[in-house]
């Protein structure tokens, strides 16, 4: 942002921050005006989980330690956690009727890390169930202030889709609810919503933040990342959420947590940005086309140099994708059986019959289909005709990207083929909501980071997004570059009309 707010809600990670330290604001006063903001704004069906009690205890603290002058770098600044983090203050629920009410006995270490950095916890965000979709829509829980469950309504236009499975997450932010929060990425769940909400996201290479405590999906795709308004904040939250945790995530990175502030600023003199012929064909709607366009010429007149490339097996990635995250699902989803934890059918006649009953009311359709789908692909006689033959493709798409890297340094494009579009339009076509993966997928498979940026606006004035993708453990490229956009253009210090 440019100009300094008199809002408190206008205000970013890091200016909150920087004036929390300074005691100019308690952290009780920014806690207690984001919570009262949750709650007027309970109709985008945001929340999940909000507690006043508990939100309130935890700034408190963090006013003791701001008192004391030994508060962390985000000391009080709130954050909202997708509903698929564990948590032991809240519910936890990854969007699915199957946990309803759970608690968890622990904290997942992406929680932890960021209240370690002193953030306050508002509550949890809505999501598409076990993280499965990319509109919102699937989510059997119930939102703070409704009485059945509903779809996430997007800030700018509340008949439109927030993306998903970060959905609320992204809504939320956009709509000032809370200045950052958490999501996850298995196939473009952060990059997705964030293009769709205007806001910007970032998912960093597989392994660099842990999975401990996140309700797994796809084992080998599912990723954390923070999502904020701009990408000082962003870094600033993943330098908190970032860095081994070996004991508890056996593919965890044993590398160093990172300050991707430090490099926010370098400049962009002869960066190489590499733009996939592939992303840019007949299925990209002509409004992000022009807007992704715009914005690779704005990185030109700050010093890049645009570079052609090709990602040539970017259709597999879809096919490649719902082979391999169902299968993985399949396994994941194993353990909800009625006898550990979540729910468990009221009645049944044997153990098979309480397995079946418990796990056909306990899921949603979509959860189903993809374990249905992943039983199949990872079954005896199917195997190698799917599943093995979907992990070949998954390597030449990473080998894909490694060529393309020879010749630039990032590469970018659109995070979508089109803006966010309406509620129930996609709802009863589970195949359109796939294709419309299409650009993040390939970057999921390969595990490399990539983010989302506002870069304008596009059909029905719904933001449009661009991704930038790096190389493994570039995720401070990425967000240099994003920073240094933003520093030049506005798009990202846009608000929805009434937020
Ligand atoms: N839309 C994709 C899916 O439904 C990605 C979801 C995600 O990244 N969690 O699988």
């Amino acid at each position: 942002m440019t100009q300094e707010s008199t809002h408190i809600h206008d205000l970013t990670v890091a200016q909150l921050a920087a004036r929390l330290k300074a005691r100019q604001i308690s952290a009780t006063e920014v806690a207690t005006h984001f919570l009262a903001r949750a709650r007027g704004h309970e109709s985008l069906g945001n929340f999940v989980a909000l507690d006043e009690e508990v939100t309130l205890k935890q700034a408190s603290a963090c006013d003791q330690r701001l008192a004391a002058g030994t508060g962390s770098a985000l000391e009080g600044v709130p954050i909202a956690h997708k509903d698929i983090f564990v948590t032991r203050d809240f519910a936890s629920t990854a969007g699915s009727a199957m946990l309803k009410g759970y608690r968890s006995p622990f904290d997942s270490t992406v929680v932890t890390k960021l209240a370690g950095q002193g953030m306050v916890s508002l509550g949890k965000l809505n999501c598409d169930e076990f993280a499965m979709g990319s509109s919102n829509e699937n989510s059997a829980v119930t939102p703070v202030g409704h009485d059945k469950p509903m779809p996430v309504q997007n800030p700018w236009d509340i008949t439109r889709i927030p993306g998903g499975s970060s959905g609320a997450s992204a809504s939320a932010v956009a709509a000032r609810l809370t200045p950052a929060a958490t999501g996850t990425d298995t196939g473009g769940s952060i990059r997705q919503p964030a293009a769709f909400c205007g806001i910007t996201g970032i998912k960093p290479t597989y392994g660099r933040a842990s999975r401990y405590g996140m309700i797994a999906f796809a084992s080998s795709l599912d990723q954390a990342g923070p999502m904020a308004r701009t990408a000082e904040d962003c870094a600033l939250l993943l330098s908190a959420m970032c860095g081994p945790d070996l004991d508890r995530d056996s593919t965890s990175l044993d590398i160093a947590p990172e300050d991707y502030t430090r490099s926010l600023n370098d400049s962009l003199d002869g960066l190489r940005i590499g733009v996939p012929r592939e992303f840019f064909g007949d299925g990209l709607a002509d409004d992000v086309r022009s807007a992704t366009e715009a914005a690779l010429k704005d990185y030109e007149k700050l010093g890049a140099k645009l570079v052609p490339v090709s990602l040539p097996r970017t259709e597999l990635a879809i096919p490649v994708y719902y082979i391999i995250a169902p299968a993985e699902a399949s396994s994941n989803l194993s353990r909800f059986d009625g006898v550990k934890f979540g729910h468990r059918a009221d009645k049944y006649t044997d153990l098979a019959d309480m397995y079946k009953k418990t796990r056909a009311e306990g899921f949603g359709d979509e959860v189903k289909r993809r374990i249905m789908i992943g039983t199949y692909v990872l079954s005896h006689g199917y195997y190698d005709a799917y599943y093995l033959q979907a992990q070949k493709i998954r390597r030449m798409i990473a080998d894909d990207f490694q060529d393309a890297f020879k010749a630039c340094d990032v590469i970018a494009g659109p995070v979508a083929p089109t803006v966010a579009w309406k509620i129930g339009e996609k709802s009863d076509d589970p195949v359109a909501n796939y294709l419309a993966d299409i650009f993040t997928l390939p970057a999921s498979l390969a595990g490399l980071p990539g983010m989302s940026i506002p870069v304008g606006f596009g059909a029905g004035r719904m933001p449009v997004g661009m991704q930038l993708i790096g190389n493994y453990l570039q995720e401070s490229r990425l967000l240099n570059m994003a920073h240094r956009y933003q520093q030049a253009t506005d798009w990202h210090a846009r608000k929805p009309e009434g937020f």
